[in-house]
């Protein structure tokens, strides 16, 4: 499932590829690829000039020389390619958008067609349908403290917190893992019980690892996922944690652990990410 670095790999792709074209119609090939709560049918924006591509947390979307953007969300298995008019389409190709570009075209290609695309109302540049999707680390106004206290008042565990995209977008089960992991904290430690410290670390953490896919243009597991020229985003980087369960943890030797989390798994090294509650407010060496 697409992250914050796969979907920041696919915005940059097209803003390089599409900004300043205008778009000349909209064919959709399955029903599934229109979200119900679009506004508008998806062709209903021919004619219309890409403006920018933005994103919030995983929901990409193009800037319009009119009110409403054009919406997207990823889902499991979406992508967007930009591929020659000419190349043969693929199998699991949803959406066609065309362009004013005698060259190409952009396609959304979706196998398990959990992605969408919408006509949405925006807001203050915003699109309705992300307005409640928090900021993600990397924005520029991410307001790291108040998103601390946020996470120090939920009583809940600290993956399941990480992983809700209304305290701070775009990590998924992925980049959890590898958070926790780097941070040494157990995925089920409550949130109320983390130290300053602690969420700290665990917020420098999923940014550094977040950084270092970015880095390499993204990561998943799902062979689907590609990025804009059809390179294939499948991470070369080193995980610590996820999918490594049986293996040897890379600080410590102790074998990673996989524990069942909602209709998932948590992937932790039992003595790196001991779950314990620290007692706040007296130092622990
Ligand atoms: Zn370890």
């Amino acid at each position: 499932m697409p992250e914050l670095p796969e979907v920041e790999t696919v915005r940059l792709g097209l803003e390089r590829s599409i900004v300043g074209k205008k778009i000349t119609g909209i064919e959709v090939f399955h029903s599934r690829a229109t979200n119900p709560k679009s506004i508008a049918p998806l062709d209903s924006l021919t004619g219309s000039k890409i403006l920018s591509v933005n994103r919030r947390g995983k929901f990409l979307w193009m800037q319009l020389n009119r009110p409403e953007v054009l919406l997207a969300h990823l889902g499991m298995s979406g992508q967007f390619l930009v591929r020659e008019k000419r190349s043969a389409p693929e199998k699991h190709l949803r959406v066609r958008i065309n362009l004013n570009s005698k060259d190409f075209e952009v396609r959304f290609i979706d196998q398990r067609t959990f992605g969408w695309l919408s006509v949405d109302q925006s807001n203050a540049g915003i699109p309705n349908s992300a307005a409640h999707i928090a900021l993600d680390i990397f924005d520029p106004n991410f307001n790291r403290e108040s998103v601390k206290r946020d996470l120090l008042n939920r009583k809940t565990e600290i993956k399941r917190a990480l992983l809700n995209q209304e305290i701070m977008s775009g990590v998924g089960n992925i980049y959890a893992d590898e958070s926790l992991w780097l941070a040494k904290i157990h995925p089920e430690r409550e949130c109320s019980g983390l130290t300053n410290g602690e969420l700290d670390r665990l917020l420098d953490s999923a940014a550094a690892v977040m950084r270092a896919a970015l880095k390499v243009g993204g990561t998943s597991f799902d062979e689907q996922y590609k990025n804009v020229n059809g390179e294939s985003g499948y991470f070369d980087i080193e995980l610590s944690a996820y999918g490594q369960d049986g293996e040897a943890c890379s600080r410590c030797g102790s074998e990673i652990r996989r524990i069942a989390f909602a209709n998932r798994s948590s992937h932790f090294c039992p003595k790196c990410q001991v779950k314990r509650e620290s007692k706040r407010g007296i130092k622990r060496k």
